[in-house]
C-alpha cells in the first residue's frame, strides 16, 4: 500500500488569502518571520480575516531563517498558554517549518526533538489544533509537505522532520505575497522548484499521482522562471510570469511530498553551511541549481531514469535524435536557465550574493579536503533513499563515486561515471 497525501483544501489565485475568513475555529495563533509581511500589510491582513471569521488571534513573530530548536520549544510554550484551535504560518519555508515543529510539540508536550526526528512515526497530530498554510515565496512548497527543517545550532545539524501528518490541513497560494519577492531569491527558489519536480519524477517512490503534477510544474517553470526573474512589480508589470511560478512550485511540491527526491538534495543538504567558515553559504536553491545538471548525467546510468529524463526532454518540447541526445539537451536547458538567472555552473565559481565569479569562496584546497566527509554524509542523507542509482555508505567505492560527482560539481567537469 502506498499513500499520496495533500492538504484537504488548497485556495489559491490572487487574493486566496481572504480564505483565512473561511477558518472555523475559537482562537489562531500566527506564525511569521523577519517583517516584510508585516511591511507589505499580509499580516495585518491576515489577523483582520481570521478577527471576521471570529476567532481570538495572537502572533508569534521574528522566526529566524534556519528556524533553531530554541525557537520551536518557546513557540510551543507559547501556545500552550494560549490554547488555538488554529495555526497558521505565514511566509518563507521558515516560519512555515517552525511552525509545523511547535505544532507537534503543543500537541504532544512529552514529545521531545529527538522523537520528532523519528522518520514517519510522529503521534498523532490535530487533537488540539488545524494548521494553515501561506506560503510567501515560490520554492520549497511547506504549504502542501510532509516536512519541516529544524536546525539544531548546538550540533550544527539541520534535521528533517518527515511525516505525512505534518501536512498542513489548508493551503493558502496567494501570488499577491510572492510579489513581494526580491530577485535572487526568485532565481534560487525557482530553481529548487524545478530541481524538486526532476528529482519527484525520477525518484524510486514515483508514481502516477506525483508524475502528473511533477510533469506540470516543470512546464510552468520552463516557460516562466527566467520571465519571472525579470518582472517588476515597481515597474508596472503585470506578474504573470511571477504568479505562474506560485502555483507551479506548489505543484513541484504535491509531487515530492510523496514521491521524496534524490541526491541533488543530499548533496545541496551537505555542502550548504559546511563551508560558512570561508563566508560561503551555499544557499539551498542555488547548490541544487549547480549540481542538477551533474546528477542528471549521473543517474542517466540507470536504464529507468535515462528513460524518464528522455521522457521529460519529449515533454518540455527540447527534442533530440535519441535517447542520450535528448538527455543532454536537458542538461543543456537547465544550464541556460542558469546562465539566465545568473547562477553559477560549480562551487569553484560560487562567489558574493551567489553570482558566477572566477574565483568563488571555496578554495579548493579546502574543498578537497573535506570532499570525503562531505560524500559520506551526503551518501547518508534521507534524500538518497529516493535517488534512482542506489548509493550505499558502507561501499568504498559508492562513496568514491560520490566524491567524483562531488568533484565535478566544484570545478564544472563532465560527468561520464
Ligand atoms: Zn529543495
Amino acid at each position: 500500500m502506498k499513500r499520496f497525501t495533500n492538504p484537504r483544501d488548497i485556495y489559491y489565485g490572487n487574493g486566496a488569502l481572504e480564505a483565512l475568513k473561511t477558518l472555523r475555529g475559537r482562537k489562531a495563533i500566527i506564525c511569521v518571520g523577519g517583517g516584510s509581511m508585516k511591511r507589505f500589510g499580509f499580516l495585518g491582513r491576515a489577523k483582520s480575516y481570521l478577527e471576521e471569521a471570529g476567532m481570538e488571534v495572537a502572533v508569534i513573530e521574528g522566526i529566524e531563517s534556519d528556524p533553531s530548536v530554541t525557537t520551536v520549544m518557546n513557540g510551543a510554550a507559547r501556545m500552550e498558554e494560549f490554547q488555538p484551535d488554529w495555526i497558521v504560518a505565514i511566509g518563507g519555508g521558515s516560519p512555515i517549518d517552525a511552525a509545523k515543529a511547535m505544532w507537534i510539540k503543543y500537541e504532544h508536550p512529552e514529545c521531545t526533538f529527538e522523537d520528532m526526528c523519528k522518520v514517519f512515526a510522529l503521534p498523532e497530530l490535530r487533537q488540539k489544533a488545524h494548521f494553515c498554510a501561506v506560503s510567501s515565496t515560490s520554492g520549497t512548497a511547506t504549504e502542501v509537505t510532509a516536512f519541516s527543517i529544524i536546525t539544531d545550532y548546538e550540533k550544527g545539524i539541520k534535521y528533517p522532520i518527515a511525516d505525512f501528518g505534518i501536512t498542513p490541513d489548508v493551503a493558502i497560494v496567494d501570488p499577491d505575497l510572492a510579489e513581494t519577492m526580491p530577485k535572487k531569491l526568485v532565481a534560487h527558489t525557482g530553481m529548487d522548484a524545478m530541481t524538486h519536480a526532476i528529482e519527484a519524477f525520477v525518484s524510486t517512490a514515483a508514481s502516477d499521482f506525483t508524475d502528473a503534477p511533477a510533469l506540470r510544474a516543470m512546464t510552468l517553470i520552463k516557460e516562466n522562471l527566467v520571465a519571472s526573474y525579470h518582472e517588476d512589480k515597481e515597474k508596472g508589470d503585470d506578474m504573470h510570469a511571477r504568479d505562474t511560478m506560485h502555483n507551479a512550485q506548489c505543484l513541484a511540491g504535491i509531487a515530492f511530498s510523496s514521491a521524496s527526491l534524490g541526491i541533488v538534495h543530499s548533496m545541496a543538504h551537505k555542502t550548504g553551511a559546511v563551508f560558512a567558515d570561508y563566508g560561503a553559504h551555499i544557499i539551498h536553491g542555488a547548490a541544487n541549481a549547480m549540481y542538477l545538471p551533474k546528477v542528471i548525467a549521473f543517474n542517466a546510468r540507470d536504464a529507468r531514469a535515462a528513460e524518464r529524463y528522455a521522457f521529460i526532454a519529449d515533454y518540455l518540447g527540447i527534442g533530440g535524435a535519441g535517447q542520450k541526445e535528448k538527455i543532454s539537451n536537458l542538461i543543456a536547458m537547465l544550464r541556460g536557465m542558469n546562465d539566465q538567472l545568473n547562477i553559477p555552473h560549480g562551487i569553484k565559481y560560487y562567489g558574493r550574493d551567489s553570482f558566477p565569479a572566477e574565483q568563488g569562496f571555496v578554495p579548493e584546497t579546502v574543498f578537497l579536503e573535506r570532499l570525503h566527509d562531505i560524500a559520506w554524509n551526503a551518501i547518508g542523507d534521507a534524500c538518497t533513499l529516493t535517488n534512482p542509482r542506489a548509493l550505499r555508505q558502507d561501499n568504498a567505492a559508492d562513496v568514491e563515486l560520490m566524491e567524483r560527482l562531488l568533484k565535478a560539481c566544484y570545478y564544472d567537469t563532465d560527468v561520464d561515471f
